[in-house]
């Protein structure tokens, strides 16, 4: 298996855990706030072979806790992602996994130990993030099939959305906590950061004021949701340098 990014340290990637982060090269989807379109769109940087990542996890022992593990889409690399994290686990390391739940049936084959998915906008507004051809309503139910089982797996999860002006109100909020993650033990509310975009066009929005986004936070408490603002970090937030 080839990675197209490897971090060897970072502190605020695994919660809690010193980790490494490697990220997969290729995405399903089509996000056009996507902040690495250099993962989703070729295949023309570094790469890293599985062995690499493993040597360096078995030097660090003892030092690094966890491997943070996203993309891309992780999950397209199925069997090949499940015997990597299978190695990496046999050394007594942690993952946390970065999805946008797509794969279902390769999420609940994976033994992680935290799983970070991605709720990109209500269920009207989805298809602004799939591919063209996809069939909506299909790739819907798998959504929904991965949200239920992150929330019933019984180990470390959080969901998070990027709220992207104009992709994201606070009726689409309202909609994601109402018919996605009602009762969800931790959601984050990353704010967007305007730069290098898939859709360039993006790369220009004025972000929401921290009001808005207490707003939004607010309506998902009325959903028994342990809500969080994130000024402007996570993985998913991440701009990978190559
Ligand atoms: S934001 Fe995530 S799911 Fe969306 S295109 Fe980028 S890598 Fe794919």
């Amino acid at each position: 298996m080839v990675f197209y990014g490897f971090q060897k340290t970072t502190l605020i990637d695994y919660p809690g855990a010193f980790a490494s982060l490697v990220f997969t090269g290729g995405c399903n989807f089509r996000c056009p706030y996507c902040y690495n379109p250099e993962l989703v769109n070729t295949h023309t940087i570094p790469q890293y072979g599985s062995k690499e990542i493993i040597e360096h996890l078995k030097k660090q022992k003892g030092k690094i806790e966890a491997l943070c593990i996203s993309g891309g889409e992780p999950l397209l690399y199925r069997e090949r992602l499940i015997n990597f994290i299978d190695e990496v686990k046999s050394l007594d390391i942690k993952i946390k996994l970065d999805t946008n739940g797509s794969q279902p049936q390769w999420l609940k084959k994976a033994n992680v130990d935290y799983i970070a998915m991605d709720i990109k906008t209500s269920r009207e507004k989805y298809s602004q993030v799939f591919m063209q051809n996809e069939n909506v309503e299909e790739m819907l139910a798998k959504i929904s099939e991965s949200i239920d089982y992150i929330m019933t797996y019984g180990k470390d999860y959080e969901f998070r959305t990027t709220v992207v002006p104009g992709l994201i109100t606070e009726s689409d909020i309202e909609d994601i906590a109402k018919n996605f993650i009602p009762g969800a033990k931790k959601y984050y509310l990353n704010q967007f950061r305007p730069q290098i975009t898939l859709d360039e066009s993006f790369g220009n929005l004025q972000p929401y004021s921290d009001d808005t986004l207490q707003k939004m936070a607010n309506i998902c408490k009325n959903y028994n949701i342990d809500c969080h603002i994130r000024a402007g970090y996570s993985t998913e937030g991440t701009q990978h340098k190559f």
